[in-house]
């Protein structure tokens, strides 16, 4: 099913986030994630492509496809356009649309960890490459979004206007970049709705599992912690299950508010551990069926 019809079904989507392995790892171990993600049964799994500058390979479509067409679950590949040409970007479309992955999360990319030189390649922005994956008609497109601002943008309110392009290029859902202090998401999607922009938009919520990926998640992202997030992290640093367990309770905390204030999405990025990602789940899931039920009445 592609991301529109998903939206129009559902008061309040709920998704998963994945990775695929490191290029020395087994990629049977991400299809046992999989496995066990699946019992959640989410509306739809995406699996990232070269996140964070990593290596571009074809696991993320090897991925995606798994979960289309091993558990019928629809998949969203992310797609980056950087140093990429109109040839290679068809090129894996093709390979998509072969192996009946409907959907496509259409980015420009993170700048890799280890150039010094890197090129943009046939497509200068986001917007580029969503317009060609419009013109070719077989994807549902989504695109990233950034209620703390991206990284990059130096004027403000600049990525709403660059998010009004998206919409206009043919996108048909906004996934947010992570932040832990819901007030700039309400503050953004304020924003948006007096642009007039009517694409709905997902929440990404990333629990904490450890100090560490917390320190390169903020890095990336520039994301800012509230308060009590960085009391969570100071108390509980040094005793690894305490602050696994802290990162949920706050996780959940947020995805409680998120869907009380309407929410369209929750997309969850799972760090590919179905222990945390199952534990949130289990949570929120009779908040998630309460919300669609209200539709169907
Ligand atoms: P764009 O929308 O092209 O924006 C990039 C920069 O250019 C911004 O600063 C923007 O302000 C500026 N810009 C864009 N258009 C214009 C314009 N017309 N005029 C002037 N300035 C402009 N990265 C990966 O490599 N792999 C992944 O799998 C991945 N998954 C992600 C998932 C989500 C939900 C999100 C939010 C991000 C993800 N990223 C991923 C990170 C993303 O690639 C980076 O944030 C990247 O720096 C920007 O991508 P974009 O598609 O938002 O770029």
């Amino acid at each position: 099913m592609k991301l529109g019809q998903i939206f129009e079904e559902k008061k309040l989507v709920y998704s998963l986030e994945i990775f695929p392995p490191k290029a020395d790892s087994p990629i049977e171990k991400v299809y046992d994630t999989i496995d066990e993600l699946s019992r959640i049964n989410p509306d739809y799994i995406s699996v990232t492509y070269g996140a964070g500058g990593s290596i571009q390979d074809n696991r993320t479509f090897l991925l995606s496809s798994y979960t289309k067409n091993q558990h019928n679950i629809d998949a969203l590949a992310h797609l980056t356009c950087i140093g990429a040409t109109r040839e290679n970007i068809d090129n894996i479309l093709d390979e998509l649309k072969a192996k009946n992955v409907e959907n496509v999360l259409a980015l420009r990319g993170d700048i890799p960890s280890t150039a010094t030189d890197f090129k943009l390649g046939d497509f200068n922005n986001s917007q580029e490459l969503i317009r060609h994956i419009k013109e070719r008609g077989d994807f549902g497109i989504a695109a990233g979004c950034y209620p703390e601002g991206h990284p990059e943008t130096k004027v403000k309110d600049k990525d709403i206007e660059i998010l009004k392009y998206k919409e206009e290029a043919g996108a048909d859902l906004f996934i947010t970049q992570l932040f832990y202090d819901n007030n700039y998401f309400y503050e953004f999607l304020n924003k948006v709705e007096q642009k007039g922009i009517k694409v709905p938009i997902e929440a990404g919520v990333m629990p904490v599992i450890n100090k560490k990926q917390i320190e390169r998640t903020i890095q990336l992202s520039g994301a800012k912690l509230p308060g009590k997030f960085i009391k969570i992290i100071n108390k509980y640093e040094h005793d690894k299950i305490a602050l696994r367990d802290a990162g949920i309770a706050f996780a959940i905390e947020q995805i409680v508010d998120l869907i009380s204030s309407g929410v369209r999405g929750i997309h969850l990025y799972t760090m590919n551990n179905p222990y945390i990602a199952n534990t949130i789940t289990d949570s929120v899931k009779s908040i998630v069926e309460s919300i669609n039920r209200e539709q169907v009445i």
